[in-house]
């Protein structure tokens, strides 16, 4: 299959319109609530997602028969950049994380069952879900191995004890896929189950909101006690043990799919810092005609087009077919320290005006770091492919 690198026309005509919401729309929210997702009304949400349904841009990446245009990954990108303008863009068209990646979780592995309990709603915006697979030390982190939430076996179902963290999206949700230990001990590289959890369950506790750095995020980064919480077998996502693996079909995509959102943020910075070094005169000329400024903007320009072009070779992968671990992780790698880069920049073209609330760019540089961390930090990314590169050298006729 060639890598197509033009649009489809309705896709083309989507982009179209999602840019026109994030413009007319979506902006002004962003700045009225400055980005804090956490001051959001909940009727604001559903406002934005009405309008959204209106623009017939909704749950772009669901299939059609849940409501959505059912895209593959290479129309997602162009119209998951559009909407990343806005830290709210991806909220308004219900494709934010988690939501997003559970909705494709759900398709993929789901009963027809928990897909028409689960994903319709979901789907329709009407309630919001999380995934809960951290935990605080020496728990599940960079290393899922380290699993230690456990589900006990017993005669009706299962039980479910275990504490997460940094859980995004879970104040409000009305339900979690919880990933938790059904065998083997912590450190053992299987024997992980995923449960979809009502918010409701009995022993399942929403301990806090924790506070960070980032606050774009509607539903915050929760820290959740399961005690004693007992679920069905129908709570089961997909197989028993089969946990580890299906967190990577959903964090393949999940991870491209942040890709594309971040990098709709900072072509919103670097269009801002062009038009700012055009504008603004500092020793006799515009800041624009200045090299050293010349450079940051051209190295936004490379980061953002070396950025786009890694998102769309992940796509392709994928959308072949491909679980695409390798190349998904070098975009995310690149992508995540890329729009940091990006925005860092942006910001210093704007001068004392970029660290102040009067500007957008604060606010993007506060909310970018984060994403250096979550679905896998570059390290941990960068080890995964070095290992991989060294296996290929000592065994060549392996895949790579
Ligand atoms: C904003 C935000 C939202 C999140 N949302 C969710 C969510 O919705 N659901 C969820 O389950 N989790 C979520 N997380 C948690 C996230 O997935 C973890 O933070 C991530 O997996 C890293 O785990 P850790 O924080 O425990 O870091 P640790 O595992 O303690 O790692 C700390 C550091 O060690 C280094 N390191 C790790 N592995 C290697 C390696 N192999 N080689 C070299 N260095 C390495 C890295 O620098 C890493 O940052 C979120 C995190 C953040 C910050």
């Amino acid at each position: 299959m060639p890598i197509q690198f033009d649009l489809d026309p309705q896709v083309e005509a989507a982009v179209r319109r999602t840019t026109e919401l994030i413009r007319d729309v979506v902006l002004p929210v962003e700045e009225l609530y400055r980005g804090n997702a956490h001051a959001l009304p909940e009727a604001v949400r559903r406002e934005l997602q009405d309008a959204a349904k209106k623009a017939e841009i909704f749950a772009p990446h669901v299939g059609q028969e849940y409501g959505g245009l059912g895209l593959d990954m290479r129309d997602r990108a162009a119209l998951f950049e559009a909407a990343g303008h806005s830290l709210f863009g991806p909220l308004a068209l219900n494709c934010a994380a988690p939501d997003e990646g559970n909705m494709h979780l759900l398709e993929v592995v789901g009963s027809a069952e928990q897909r028409e309990r689960y994903l319709q709603p979901l789907a329709l915006g009407t309630i919001r879900s999380c995934f809960a697979m951290t935990e605080p030390a020496p728990g599940a982190g960079s290393d899922p191995g380290a699993l230690s939430t456990t589900a006990r076996r017993t005669s009706s179902g299962w039980v479910i004890n275990g504490r997460k963290w940094f859980i995004t999206g879970a104040q409000g949700a009305g339900f979690a896929i919880v990933m938790a230990r059904t065998s083997g001990e912590p450190g053992s590289p299987g024997g992980a189950t995923m449960f979809l959890v009502d918010a409701d369950a009995p022993g399942f506790t929403n301990v806090r909101a924790i506070e960070t750095l980032d606050e774009s995020m509607f539903g915050g980064h929760c820290e959740l006690l399961f005690e004693d919480v007992h679920v069905g077998d129908d709570a089961v996502l997909g197989a028993v043990d089969q946990g580890f693996d299906y967190a990577q079909v959903r964090l393949g995509p999940a991870r491209t799919t942040h890709c594309m959102r971040w990098l709709g943020l900072a072509r919103r910075a670097a269009d801002l810092a062009a038009e700012r070094a055009g504008e603004r005169r500092a020793f006799g000329s515009a800041l624009g005609e200045l090299g050293m400024v010349q450079q940051l903007i051209a190295d936004n320009e490379i980061d953002i087009e070396a950025s786009r072009a890694l998102i769309l070779k992940a796509c392709w992968e994928l959308d072949s077919g491909a679980r695409a671990g390798r190349i998904t992780s070098i975009a995310k790698t690149f992508v995540a320290e890329a729009v940091g880069r990006v925005i860092d920049r942006s910001l210093q073209i704007h001068g004392a005006l970029g660290i102040s609330e009067d500007a957008p760019l604060a606010r993007m540089y506060r909310e970018i770091r984060a994403f250096r961390i979550y679905d896998g930090p570059s390290e941990t990314h960068r080890w995964s492919v070095a290992r991989r590169a060294v296996r290929v050298a000592a065994h060549p006729e392996g895949t790579r």
